[in-house]
């Protein structure tokens, strides 16, 4: 599958249960995802169904990747995520065959959450989108986009991006990305949560999930999985230099948190 520009294809065993906070944004992607694909029925009888794009926006490091992994987790989805650099980067005609194809395997995937990530790629003020070659993918993807929705209920269309704002507004309309959701940096009480998900599994002594929270303002749960992978480092250097099990200690993870800068300041 690689020469499709798809990172991977599988069957993902993430639940919104591994993503820490993002409360507002599980209730979003519950009401337009998950509930329709499960009362198919009621919802038709209001008119709506399941389906569409929508498009997580937010810093990086915070977890669209995995939210969107985790709710082709909850509704027992094939996952298929791709970087749309990757096909930016092929040959004019060449990209937009692996586009299709890339659907086309989603489709036959089915159910599945086609994730795009790196959306930012299709900005319309990027001079190589104003240009033909540009313009032919961004149509391609549009048509693929509205085919999705003609064709099947059962493909979900996730993207990614930091900069919504950036895309060409084709992108937005109704059938298409035209859900939008804020991925935030996550607060105090996201961050203990993404600390116990972190800690799960490792040996751990005087562990405060709070006392995490309060040490990392502005950190992304990417930055948080860096504390902790530090601090782990730290146990496990000092387990080898005594032959010995050496837990991951709250002062471990604090010194951890020292390093590691916080890198959603600006959001
Ligand atoms: P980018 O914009 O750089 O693609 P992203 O928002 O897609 O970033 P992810 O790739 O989902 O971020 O997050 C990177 C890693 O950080 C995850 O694999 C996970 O380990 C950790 N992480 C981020 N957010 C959370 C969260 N809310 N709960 C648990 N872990 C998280």
């Amino acid at each position: 599958a690689l020469d499709l520009g798809i990172d991977f294809k599988v069957k993902s065993d993430l639940k919104f249960s591994d993503v820490g906070g993002m409360e507002q944004v599980k209730d979003d992607i519950r009401m337009k995802i998950i509930h329709p694909l499960k009362n198919p029925d009621l919802f038709a009888a209001y008119g709506k169904k399941a389906g569409g794009g929508v498009l997580l926006y937010g810093p990086p490091g915070c977890g669209k990747t995995l939210m969107a992994q985790a709710t082709a987790g909850e509704i027992d989805a094939t996952f298929l995520a791709v970087g749309l650099h990757q096909i930016l980067d092929m040959y004019m005609g060449e990209s937009e065959q692996k586009l299709h194809k890339i659907f086309e395997l989603a489709r036959k995937s089915r159910p599945s959450v086609l994730f795009f990530d790196e959306t930012d790629a299709l900005a319309a003020d990027r001079r190589d989108m104003r240009q033909s070659a540009g313009r032919t993918l961004v149509n391609q993807f549009l048509s693929e986009l509205d085919g999705a929705q003609a064709q099947n209920d059962d493909l979900l269309i996730l993207g990614a991006t930091n900069a919504p704002w950036q895309l060409d507004s084709a992108f937005l309309r109704p059938g298409r990305f035209d859900r939008i959701i804020f991925v935030p940096p996550p607060d105090r009480a996201a961050r203990e949560e993404i600390a116990k998900i972190h800690a799960k599994g490792k040996p751990l002594a005087d562990f405060d999930p709070a006392d995490v929270a309060k040490r990392t303002e502005g950190f992304s749960g990417a930055d948080l999985k860096a504390v902790f992978d530090q601090a782990t480092e730290a146990a496990l250097t000092e387990a080898m230099r005594k032959g010995n099990m050496v837990p991951v200690t709250g002062k471990m993870l604090a010194n951890a948190a020292k390093n590691v800068k916080p890198s959603t300041k600006k959001w």
